[in-house]
C-alpha cells in the first residue's frame, strides 16, 4: 500500500503527474479541487457554498476541505494506496492529515512563480466534456472548440490574473509551511516541474524508488510542460 501527498502550486501539473502516477500503480487519485468543482458543477449544496470562493482563487474553509478528505478516504476503495492533490493546504490541515494518515512520501512540484502565470492564463476547460487545453502548446484543432466532443473551451474561473495572484499569495504563505512541516519528518521529494511531463514523472519514480512509467501512446510524443494537465485532469 502506497500513500502519497502531490503538492505544488496552480499549473504546476499536480493532476497530470497524479494521474500518471495513479494508473499503473493501481492507486486512486483523489483531487480535493476536482470534488469541488464537480459539486460547483452539479449545484450540490456544497457546490453553492463553495463557487464563489474558488471564483476568487481563496481557500475553502478547513472544516469542509477536511470533511471532503475523510469522507472520500472512508470509502476504502483503495487497496493499493492513494496520491492526494490539492490537500494538505495550511498547517491546520497538515496536521489533520498526519494525525488521520500515515503517509509514504510528498512530491513538491517546483515551479517560479512567472512560469506559473504563463500556463494558468493559456489554460482553457472544455465547458461541456471538462477536457483540459493548454493553448501555449497544445491548441484545438478549431479554435475555442474542444477536440474530443466539440464543446466550447471556456476559461476556468479561477484562472485570471486576480485570482492566480491570490492563489500564489496563499501558496507562498500558508502551503509552503506544510512543506516545511513535511520536510522536517523527511517526506518530501522536490522536483523540477519545468521539465517534460514524461521526465518529470521519471523523476518523481527514481526519487520514490518506483518502478519506471511504461511507454504508452499518449506520452511517448515528450511533450512536456506546457502541456501539464492536458487530458489525463482538469486540476
Ligand atoms: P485546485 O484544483 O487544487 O487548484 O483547487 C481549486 C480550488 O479548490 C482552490 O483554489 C480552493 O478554492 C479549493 N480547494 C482545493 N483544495 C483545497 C483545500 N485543501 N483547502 C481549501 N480549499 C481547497
Amino acid at each position: 500500500m502506497r500513500k502519497y501527498v502531490i503538492m505544488g502550486v496552480q499549473g504546476s501539473g499536480k493532476g497530470t503527474q497524479a494521474t500518471m502516477l495513479a494508473g499503473d500503480l493501481d492507486l486512486v487519485h483523489i483531487s480535493v479541487g476536482d470534488i469541488f468543482r464537480w459539486n460547483v458543477q452539479n449545484h450540490t449544496k456544497m457546490g453553492a457554498q463553495v463557487r464563489r470562493i474558488m471564483a476568487e482563487g481563496e481557500l475553502v474553509g478547513d472544516d469542509m476541505a477536511e470533511s471532503v478528505v475523510r469522507g472520500r478516504l472512508t470509502e476504502h476503495d483503495w487497496n493499493y494506496g492513494f496520491i492526494i492533490d490539492g490537500f494538505p493546504r495550511n498547517q491546520r490541515q497538515a496536521e489533520f492529515f498526519l494525525e488521520s494518515y500515515d503517509i509514504d512520501g510528498v512530491i513538491d512540484l517546483d515551479l517560479p512563480d512567472s512560469e506559473v502565470r504563463r500556463r494558468v492564463l493559456a489554460r482553457r476547460l472544455c465547458s461541456n466534456c471538462g477536457m483540459d487545453y493548454n493553448l501555449l502548446a497544445d491548441s484545438p484543432s478549431v479554435p475555442g472548440k474542444c477536440d474530443v466532443c466539440g464543446g466550447e473551451l471556456v476559461t476556468r474561473e479561477d484562472d485570471t490574473e486576480e485570482a492566480l495572484a491570490v492563489r500564489l499569495r496563499d501558496f507562498h504563505e500558508k502551503t509552503n509551511p506544510v512543506l516545511d512541516l513535511f520536510r522536517r519528518k523527511e517526506y518530501v521529494f522536490t522536483v523540477d516541474a519545468r521539465a517534460p511531463k514524461r521526465a518529470v514523472q521519471q523523476e518523481i519514480r527514481t526519487k520514490l524508488s518506483l518502478p519506471p512509467l511504461l511507454d504508452d501512446v499518449n506520452g511517448a510524443d515528450g511533450n512536456g510542460a506546457e502541456n501539464a494537465g492536458r487530458k489525463e485532469s482538469n486540476a
